[in-house]
């Protein structure tokens, strides 16, 4: 196995428990294969101690800024158990605390020490997105969807191909498509011959999810890039416990919020900028037998005017899109997030909830919270926290690698 040095710096953060190496740190990857496993050393100690300066086993991209991923602080000589074995620990993980739904994340990447492979199951339907040149070679490929099929039984796999991810990783082209059962495939002998006869194509995998006793349409294959919000699924079903008379979702895409409000609030009202998504939404309405309103409109513009048209609400739901991308954009950011809930308390009837989002990890929860105490102390209301909560528990949280608490979500009372 080939090995690489990586600086002091590099060093400590993996020490304290991350996985990712920037290329910058990196030394003495000259000619390492795409997507190679390497030993990971720290910087030359004194003489004697290179064995100690031993931090463990990496992935390698020739590509990414991130260079190495670790995937074990041990020595590792072959992959594929290893790989095997994590998604298996990751399906166990799901079946041992996921509940009330049939859609939820299988593989959160980092979060599940499979570094570079999200997988998400919708009902009968399983949807990969392959992020780093390891798990997107051939043998690593017919390993991942060996292990998904045999223990998720779905009638489909089908890969989400991200083009930027393609781009950055250097990964052969590909489309978004079908990934299993193949549609030249040799038959279904491997198989105990469910998918026999069936011919897949985008057609046949649409399907229909439900979460929390709330049904929704899901297409993934179709025109929306995003897919759904899964990490938020726990959420709506808090939101739901404490909304009730008029409700606002704003930023509502699908209407994830807004359809579980709709089961305790006389009327519900969503707002989102993209028709698309509200066309969808309306159809899940309708799968539920629900009346939902529903407002095409930029929501700093729509707040602006409702507020200040004295518009009142019991519950509102603020669930922006990720305004920092970067640590750079933090403060313009925070100044988004601080008009937005400004606007929302303002609204917000005396004893009413205010559900607020972040979904960006270079704002902390911590961030959230200074937001809405200036907030609060602009709009004259008093906050109290009713739940500070992050993603639902299929996307692991794991103590060191910051990146994988990214979503924040604090459920506030308003008086
Ligand atoms: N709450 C949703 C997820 C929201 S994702 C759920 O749980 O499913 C962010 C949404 O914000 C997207 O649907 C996007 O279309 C919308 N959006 C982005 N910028 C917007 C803007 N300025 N005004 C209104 N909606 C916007």
């Amino acid at each position: 196995m080939p090995g690489v040095r990586i600086s002091r710096r590099a060093a400590e953060r993996i020490r304290g428990g991350h996985v990712w190496v920037y290329r910058s740190d990196v030394a003495g990857a000259e000619g390492i294969a795409r997507g190679a496993m390497v030993a990971v050393h720290g910087p030359r100690g004194r003489a004697g101690e290179a064995e100690r300066g031993f931090l463990g086993t990496a992935l390698y991209s020739s590509s990414s800024e991130i260079a190495l991923r670790m995937i074990s602080r041990g020595r590792i000589d072959r992959l594929e158990p290893l790989v095997r074995e994590r998604v298996r620990d990751a399906i166990a993980y799901r079946e041992r605390f996921v509940e009330s739904t049939n859609a939820y994340r299988v593989i959160f990447s980092e979060g599940d020490f499979l570094p570079g492979l999200i997988v998400d199951r919708y009902n009968d339907i399983v949807s990969v997105q392959v992020l780093t040149q390891a798990m997107d070679s051939d043998p690593m490929r017919g390993i991942w969807i060996s292990e998904l099929q045999a223990a998720l039984r779905p009638a489909a796999i089908v890969e989400r191909v991200d083009r930027r991810v393609q781009r950055l990783e250097q990964l052969p082209e590909r489309e978004s498509g079908v990934v299993w059962p193949q549609a030249r495939s040799s038959g279904p002998d491997r198989d105990s011959g469910e998918a026999a006869g069936q011919e897949p194509g985008p057609g046949r995998v649409a399907t229909e999810i439900q979460m929390n006793g709330v049904r929704f349409l899901y297409d993934p294959l179709g025109g929306q890039k995003t897919g759904f919000f899964l990490d938020q699924r726990e959420n709506y079903a808090r939101a739901a416990r404490y909304a009730r008379g008029e409700a606002l979702d704003v930023f509502c895409y699908q209407g994830g919020f807004a359809l579980h409000l709709a089961r305790a609030c006389e009327k519900v009202t969503g707002v989102d900028s993209s028709r698309q998504a509200l066309e969808i939404a309306d159809a899940n309405a309708r799968l539920n037998g629900k009346e939902v309103d529903w407002i095409e409109a930029n929501a700093f513009d729509l707040l602006r005017d409702y507020s200040d048209a004295g518009r009142k609400y019991d519950s509102i739901v603020v669930d922006p899109p990720a305004f920092a991308k970067s640590r750079h954009d933090l403060p313009m950011a925070l100044r988004g997030y601080k008009e937005l809930n400004l606007r929302a308390l303002k609204m917000l009837r005396p004893g009413g909830t205010l559900v607020t989002c972040s979904c960006s990890y270079h704002a902390s929860s911590g961030d959230l919270l200074e937001t809405l105490a200036a907030a609060a102390v602009d709009s004259r209301r008093i906050l109290r926290v009713l739940e500070n909560r992050g993603a639902a528990k299929d996307h692991p949280s794991v103590p060191g690698i910051p990146e994988t608490a990214y979503l924040n979500c604090l459920i506030l009372l308003v008086s």
